[in-house]
């Protein structure tokens, strides 16, 4: 690749470089969003224009890219300088006739859903929380469900990124190709992404039904069936029953017209109430369910904007296998329940459709990813993982980038056929690896 075919640079560069760097604010920069991770970094920088981020990349000598701080591992963390693109939140534009919006990469999900409602229009699909960051997002391949739709990656159509210089470089499908499908998942380690080009599609509405107590065995064999009963289904369950605790099921609705759903789904029965995924906790922070239509962005998502998501203090892991070995998979964690339960809060299952982003959990595979919240049990956690990772090695799989995992960077390069290729687009971007820290030198990134 040449870097000259794909750059092109910014003049604002050089017109901003006299700006100055903000003091210090040691102990200012807090933790994670589960707390689990004290950030080590001794600045936090938060420019409030890209013209400021340009300055600030290029002075600085190790610096790492922070969005709403939602990773449980320490792939956004850096012991000299994060910037966070906080204060990089606005719509640039929305293009009716191409159907894309541009934002700036710092914009959560809820804002931008928002926003794309009124004007008529929606994102593809929504993670399980409208609260992260779309840069963020999308650097580490989050994901929603659905058997035909790809993860939040998947919509980006452009970028503009601040390589360690502080140069701008914008990346299109059309242009470059290759680096495009190379740097869309980035893992942080290309430059601040900046700015975003999304496709997006006229607003959709959504009903969500919940059925409770599906049993394995009618899951057996119909596996695909059930998952694409709806235009995104998640199963619930905390591996301690022969059935999986919840099924949410949500289906597209045309005119708003709700959908009648049938009392009893593959054995399982219709919840007469709204839940919560874990069965004894209100579900008053839940998005609507009972089948009540409403827009997609109040529905795809488990949980509302202004409410805390999910049970508060905890720990996350999340495991992708090729989805016809879903079952298998499923059956090979039901076998470590005894094991696993005492230590988890609640597990989901969902699926993603394949693409060709490289650095993707769903590269070149339908995917389907069985994700972990557990108790902030660390040590237990941490004693787990390997033995999760062991039981689904045959299925060569994947972790979440941005949730706890112990896999080495030599098994994830042999579940990766463009792992190598990424590596040399990071130092292309990053010669100084200026953008590396210890999550990605560990990983040999
Ligand atoms: C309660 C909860 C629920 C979750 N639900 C889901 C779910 O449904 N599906 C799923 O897949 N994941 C889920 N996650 C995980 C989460 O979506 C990812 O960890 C996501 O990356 C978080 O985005 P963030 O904006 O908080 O990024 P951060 O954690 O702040 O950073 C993540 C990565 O993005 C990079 N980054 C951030 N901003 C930029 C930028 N401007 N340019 C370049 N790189 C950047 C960082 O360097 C870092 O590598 C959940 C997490 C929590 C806490």
């Amino acid at each position: 690749m040449k870097k000259r075919t794909f750059l092109k640079s910014s003049s604002l560069a050089i017109a901003s470089s006299m700006l100055p760097i903000p003091p210090l604010h040691q102990h200012h920069i807090g933790t994670n969003w589960s707390g689990n991770l004290h950030y080590s970094a001794k600045r936090l920088l938060q420019p409030r224009s890209v013209e400021e981020a340009q300055d600030m990349i290029s002075k600085s000598s190790r610096i790492r890219t922070l969005g709403t701080r939602h990773c449980f591992n320490k792939i956004a963390d850096c012991q000299e300088d994060m910037i966070s693109s906080k204060e990089l939140n606005q719509v640039l534009d929305l293009d009716v006739s191409t159907q894309t919006v541009t934002v700036e990469a710092g914009i959560r999900y809820g804002e931008l859903s928002q926003y794309l409602h009124d004007q008529g229009f929606a994102v593809h699909n929504l993670a399980s929380l409208p609260h992260i960051s779309v840069a963020g997002a999308v650097a580490t391949a989050t994901h929603g469900s659905g058997i035909l739709n790809g993860n939040l990656a998947t919509p980006v159509v452009g970028m503009e990124i601040i390589r360690a210089d502080g140069e701008v470089v914008s990346v299109t499908p059309e242009d470059q190709p290759d680096t495009f499908a190379g740097s869309v998942v980035n893992l942080g380690a290309l430059g601040l992404v900046a700015k975003m080009i999304l496709q997006i599609e006229p607003t959709f509405m959504v009903q969500q039904d919940i059925y409770r107590n599906v049993p394995l065995q009618e899951i057996e064999g119909h596996f695909d069936e059930v998952m694409g009963s709806g235009y995104s289904v998640s199963f619930f369950t905390d591996w301690t029953a022969d059935s999986v605790n919840q099924i949410w099921i949500k289906r597209r609705v045309t005119d708003g017209e709700e959908i009648k759903a049938d009392s009893e789904f593959f054995g399982g029965k219709l919840a007469d109430r709204n839940m919560h995924p874990i069965d004894d906790i209100s579900p008053e922070n839940c998005t609507e369910q009972m089948g009540v239509p409403g827009p997609s962005h109040h529905r795809l998502p488990h949980f509302k904007l202004d409410f805390t998501p999910s049970s508060g203090a905890e720990l996350q892991s999340e495991y992708f296998v090729p989805r016809e070995n879903a079952f298998a998979a499923m059956m090979k964690i039901q076998e470590m329940g005894p094991m696993i339960s005492p230590h988890l809060f609640i597990s989901e299952i969902r699926t993603i459709a394949a693409d060709n982003l490289w650095m993707s959990t769903a590269y070149e595979r339908d995917a389907v990813a069985i994700h972990f919240t557990w108790k902030p049990e660390w040590d237990a956690v941490m004693g787990l993982l390997p033995k999760i990772e062991e039981a689904l090695a045959p299925y060569d799989v994947r972790p979440h980038w941005g949730k706890l995992f112990t896999l080495s960077g030599e098994t994830l390069a042999s579940r990766y056929s463009r792992w190598d290729d990424f590596k040399a687009l990071a130092r292309d971007f990053d010669p100084d690896r200026k953008f590396q820290n210890d999550f990605l030198a560990e990983l040999g990134i």
